[in-house]
């Protein structure tokens, strides 16, 4: 980093830090794993969209700088505001808000409430709908946990879709998972589910390109969402890996293709993905399967054992890198001056319905 760079981000720091210090506990700095090194060094709460929504669940900040994508603040603002945390701050809301409120997620916007409408519309015609318990990943909008909690469905996070679905097929035979048809069948097939009961949902197609008989014979119709960034692991990058170091152990995220991980050693959220690697043996060599930027992050924290990426190139979630230093110090300075910029609130009936589904994850 040249001079005049470097002084610019001791600079944004200073800011950040003098921001901070007058705000206290009114303020509270929350980032994701797959932030910018810049930002999760400065963060108060860093995590996985559990330990966050948790964190947040938990806050009585009176705001939060989110330092992820639009979901998780829409989460956040679901959780900060519920009744009863309005009642304590005496109805004053606590404000999210985003560095840069462009930052989504690709998966999220893959399916939307009329979407989901239609899905169950059409669904309907074959089977009986009260039969499935709609699951919704976290990485989904609030309108698509509305549609959830509406049909006492549920949210699951890669950390704990197996316990959501098990939970789940105690009350009702079958269910819906959507956005993420990767982590949906891994999650399935780990809970015994066969291929053979699990239908792919395609949007936009009638009975989402299924043929009726294998619609009732499903116990699980996964939409056909996935993380683009989880998408780009290689099965001959992994078998050179392997080649080459047959001690290597692979893990990989869950939304990566049932290919991959049929290819790993084991899967798992970040938080799991991290503790692996530090519970591993120094000397040893680990390829790990997630988003580029948290890769490199361990590597760098871990120079006693060899880190290696299973993909052709690094897959950066750009959405996430969007929370840079710069665009939290002006998002800070906005609040401290009383003209917030990039708040997320969502309408209250939609918040109301999603914070029913949004009770499996605390
Ligand atoms: S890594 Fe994938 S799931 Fe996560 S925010 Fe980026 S696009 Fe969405």
């Amino acid at each position: 980093m040249g001079d005049s760079s470097q002084r610019t981000t001791d600079e944004l720091r200073e800011v950040v830090d003098e921001i901070r210090k007058e705000a206290g506990s009114r303020l509270a700095i929350m980032a994701h794993y797959y932030a910018p090194d810049e930002v999760v060094e400065l963060a108060d709460e860093v995590g996985d969209s559990l330990a966050l929504a948790k964190k947040a669940a938990a806050s009585t900040a009176d705001a939060v700088l989110f330092c992820g994508v639009h979901f998780m603040l829409e989460t956040a603002d679901i959780l900060m505001n519920a009744p009863e945390k309005l009642e304590a701050r005496n109805g004053r809301r606590a404000l999210v808000m985003a560095p840069d409120p462009t930052a989504g997620c690709p998966m999220a916007d893959m399916i939307a409430f009329d979407q989901a409408i239609e899905w169950e519309r059409q669904l309907a015609t074959l089977v009986d709908v009260s039969e499935f318990t709609p699951i919704t990943y976290v990485n989904s909008s609030a309108a698509t946990k509305a549609f959830c909690g509406e049909r006492d469905g549920a949210v699951c996070t890669s950390a704990n879709a197996e316990k959501v679905v098990r939970d789940a097929l105690r009350k009702r035979p079958k269910l819906l998972f959507m956005p993420d048809s990767r982590l949906g069948r891994t999650t399935c097939l780990a809970l015994g589910f066969s291929h053979d009961e699990i239908a792919v949902w395609t949007p936009d197609v009638p009975l989402g390109g299924n043929e009726p008989e294998k619609l009732r014979r499903a116990r699980a119709v996964l939409w056909d969402g996935y993380c683009p960034i989880h998408q780009k692991f290689s099965a001959d990058v992994i078998t050179e890996i392997r080649a080459k170091n047959p001690d290597a152990k692979f893990w990989v995220h869950p939304e990566a293709p049932r290919e991959i991980v049929d290819l790993s050693d084991g899967y798992g959220s970040t938080t799991k993905l991290l503790q692996v690697v530090a519970d591993a043996a120094p000397g040893s060599t680990l390829a790990i399967g997630t988003e580029w930027k948290l890769v490199d992050r361990m590597r760098r924290q871990n120079s006693d054992k060899t880190i290696l990426y299973p993909g052709a190139t690094p897959s950066v979630c750009e959405d996430m890198s969007k929370s840079t230093l710069e665009k939290v110090a002006i998002a800070l300075r906005a609040w401290r001056d009383g003209e917030p910029i990039n708040v997320v609130t969502t309408p209250d009936e939609i918040a109301a319905s999603a914070r029913k589904a949004l009770a499996s994850l605390l």
